[in-house]
């Protein structure tokens, strides 16, 4: 601990907590990176140390997905909402139909920027429970002239998350998975591309990995758009085609080796469903003083949602957590209610004081 620093319990849902030894690395080695003499700010992306580092975190980052063999990994910037827009640009054809699965806003959002590029539907929704459930996709089969199902694992503000995914045959299947990788084992080869924003899982905001399989790139670079938005273009340049986020970049490489050194994925998904349910028994142990928003069989382990009596407790629930030393714990403007988002860096000693903090909340209020 650095002295006289007092670190909140941070729940914010993006840009969010990141472990205190990343930030204290850092920190280390701010003024002049591996014995360089300048920042890592100062130095030029074509330089063999950017370049190692690139290299390394691209590594790393399939290392802990456990997919080493047939993917690659892209680092762009514009965040997962620019890959709303470039999902659809480098994979939809001309005659062919994008076809979205509908699990919460982001996922709106997502389908309405490919009607934007071509032909997109939705495929399944939610939407008709107030987002409470997720569709039932056992068994779906997309029509032939599908160019792939998009989908997002983890719906960051409602507080869901599917469990299991359809088999699609050969049609691609897309995941926005921002607000989840790495946070719990998911059967990876299943996807053919996987994108998150960092600012969540992966690190602070300013980079954006794609991860793609390698037979996708043929149709990417079949399409005449332009080279900036191409993913072709990205992995011919082992995403040095312009200047990339490189500090960015540099604390994604920081957090993978954190999460390496927890036990990499299976470690970090047994620490995040026992944070989690220290929030989930005190909400559905308050007899509805808290109410859990989401159905339990589709709860989310990173982003836990929640209602009150009213708007008037839950404003009182936000300030007397704000003075208690908690942070982010209002939910998303456009849902209301509150949320705890418990991402791979929030600790068990922050969970376990704001499952204190909502028992002694509740004592006094219910
Ligand atoms: C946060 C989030 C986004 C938006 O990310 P930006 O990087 O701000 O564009 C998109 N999808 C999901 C699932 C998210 O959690």
């Amino acid at each position: 601990m650095i002295e006289g620093t007092k670190r909140a319990y941070n729940f914010n849902p993006g840009p969010a907590a990141l472990p205190l030894e990343v930030l204290e690395q850092a920190q280390k080695e701010f003024v002049s990176y591996a014995g360089q003499g300048m920042s890592l700010l100062e130095m030029s992306h074509r330089s063999k140390t950017v370049e190692r580092l690139n290299e390394e975190t691209q590594e790393l980052l399939l290392e802990l997905l456990g997919i080493r063999a047939g993917y690659r990994v892209l680092f762009m910037g514009g965040g997962a909402s620019m890959q709303f827009a470039l999902v659809p640009t480098n994979l939809l054809a001309e005659n062919k139909v994008g076809r979205y699965v509908l699990s919460g806003s982001f996922s709106e959002k997502a389908l309405a920027e490919a009607k934007a590029v071509g032909a997109a539907e939705a495929l399944a929704s939610g939407k008709d429970s107030g987002w409470s459930r997720l569709p039932d996709l056992a068994g779906i089969a997309p029509k032939s002239d599908t160019a792939y199902v998009h989908i997002t694992t983890n719906n960051t503000i409602e507080g869901s998350r599917f469990s299991t995914f359809p088999d699609l045959g050969t049609i691609p299947l897309v995941a926005d998975m921002t607000s989840d990788i790495l946070s719990r084992e998911l059967d990876m080869k299943r996807f053919a591309l996987i994108y998150a924003g960092a600012q969540k899982n992966l690190g602070p905001a300013g980079v954006t990995a794609v991860i793609l399989r390698d037979d996708l790139l043929a149709q990417c670079s079949a399409r005449s758009i332009p080279t900036i938005f191409n993913y072709a273009a990205y992995a011919q340049h082992r995403s040095l085609y312009n200047t990339p986020p490189v500090h960015a970049i540099y604390m994604m490489k920081l957090m993978l080796e954190w999460a390496k050194n927890q036990g990499g994925v299976t470690a970090l998904e047994k620490r995040n469903a026992y944070k989690a349910a220290l929030l989930y028994e005190v909400i559905d142990s308050s007899g509805g003083f808290y109410e859990g928003i989401v159905e339990k069989l589709f709860r989310s382990d990173m982003n836990v949602t929640w209602r009150m009596k009213d708007e008037e407790m839950e404003k009182r629930f936000v300030r007397e957590s704000e003075r208690n030393g908690f942070e982010g714990l209002a939910g998303h403007r456009s849902v209301g209610g509150l949320r705890a988002s418990a991402y791979n860096a929030v600790t068990v000693e922050a969970c376990k004081a704001l499952a204190d903090f909502m028992l002694d909340f509740e004592k006094r209020n219910g």
